[in-house]
């Protein structure tokens, strides 16, 4: 298996498919989909595109079953993060057990052992299919899980995003909010005229720090802390006039049981406390984008099936644990649908050097195998 994997994640890394809603002129999913589309069908798979968003399209590889069994989705994105400051970033390199190249941990690999999966539970006769959702636009606004979930019925899903072989039963949400402050634009020798707009909000920043160490109360125990964080401000104009507008760009990463509302709520109740202290703050809130957390039981089926595959691959039962990150994982639970996150360990997501563990992608391959035999049989 180790050959055919290192050809599948290299051709899959050699691929551009840097997502063109985060750089302008981005390759997008195009070339990426028709390659696992044809490699599907070589491999004696259905393959499906999913297209609503021109350029922009997901695939839908299918190991169907004999009939009458559960089906299995696994789920993991083909586009990804800009190259800047990357050499050579499509020329996929191995290195002992490492494979570098832009998307060869987040996350080619993770698509490459689900494909192989595939190919791998079409063989073994199940009653239920196994599905393969290779999807656009995880990076961005997450058009392609979206778009599957509307096309596909499953029983489970797992996320093949890299855990570094932990099951993961939780990930963080995020919530991006932006406040603006209005003053009155001036000459800067008038004093009596302005207001400014910026000194205005700086005990809107102060409050802001002030939640995120009360944040630092509550901790998850696979999570720890939610947060908040100032990510972009803006205002003035010149140096001799008072600035009119100052709107400060927020993050706040949320743990399950915080929604998108609840933080609505939290931030319009800071505001009211900093206006309760300058009766003169003209200040407003609005929510950019929610995207919620994520969390399964541990006691779920799906959670042991996967613990007893991947004991039988790796000769010991794999650490729960959460991720920091968000992921497509989200909308899947959202769904209705039992979901984990598991996948191979390495390094570099979003930097400059990234590359991922060779054994890790295949043992997580032959653990799918193994779920897919426990889940669809
Ligand atoms: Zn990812």
């Amino acid at each position: 298996m180790r050959s055919d994997l290192i050809a599948l994640i290299s051709r899959l890394v050699a691929i551009d498919s840097v997502n063109p809603s985060l750089v302008a002129g981005g390759a997008g999913e195009t070339e990426i989909a028709g390659f696992i589309a044809a490699w599907a069908h070589e491999a004696g798979l259905e393959a499906d595109l999913l297209e609503e968003t021109a350029g922009r399209p997901s695939v839908l590889v299918r190991a169907r079953g004999t009939g009458g069994g559960r089906t299995l989705l696994l789920c993991g994105h083909i586009d990804t993060v800009n190259v800047e400051g990357m050499t050579d970033p499509h020329a996929p390199r191995v290195d002992g057990d490492r494979l570098y190249g832009r998307g060869a941990y987040d996350m080619k690999a993770g698509v490459a052992a689900a494909l192989l999966a595939a190919r791998e539970a079409a063989r073994l006769g199940l009653a239920g299919d196994l599905v393969v959702a290779a999807v656009a636009d995880e990076e961005h606004a997450s058009l392609g899980v979206q778009e599957v979930l509307r096309a596909v019925h499953t029983d489970a899903a797992i996320v093949t995003e890299p855990t570094e072989l932990e099951i993961a039963v939780a990930h963080k949400g995020f919530v991006w909010s932006e406040v603006r402050v209005t003053g009155r634009a001036a000459h800067g020798s008038r004093p009596h005229l302005g207001v400014d707009a910026i000194v205005k909000m700086g005990p809107v920043l102060t409050a802001l720090g002030a939640l995120d160490e009360a944040l630092g109360a509550r901790q998850h125990p696979l999570l720890g802390r939610g947060s908040v964080h100032a990510s972009v401000i803006d205002g003035g104009v010149e140096l001799s006039s008072y600035p009119a507008h100052c709107v400060l760009a927020l993050e706040r990463r949320t743990l399950p049981g915080e929604r998108g509302a609840d933080v609505e709520r939290e931030l319009a109740a800071l505001l009211d406390r900093c206006r309760a202290a300058d009766a003169e703050l003209d200040a407003e809130q609005r929510t950019l984008l929610v995207r919620e957390p994520f969390e399964i039981d541990q006691g779920a089926e799906l959670v042991s099936v996967v613990r007893a595959a991947a004991a039988d691959v790796l000769g010991q039962a794999p650490r729960i644990g959460g991720v920091s990150y968000w992921a497509d994982a989200a909308f899947i639970a959202a769904a209705g649908i039992p979901t984990v996150l598991f996948g191979p360990g390495g390094a570099g997501a979003h930097a400059t050097e990234e590359w991922v563990s060779l054994s890790d992608t295949e043992a997580v391959a032959r653990i799918l195998i193994g779920v897919a035999a426990g889940l669809c049989a």
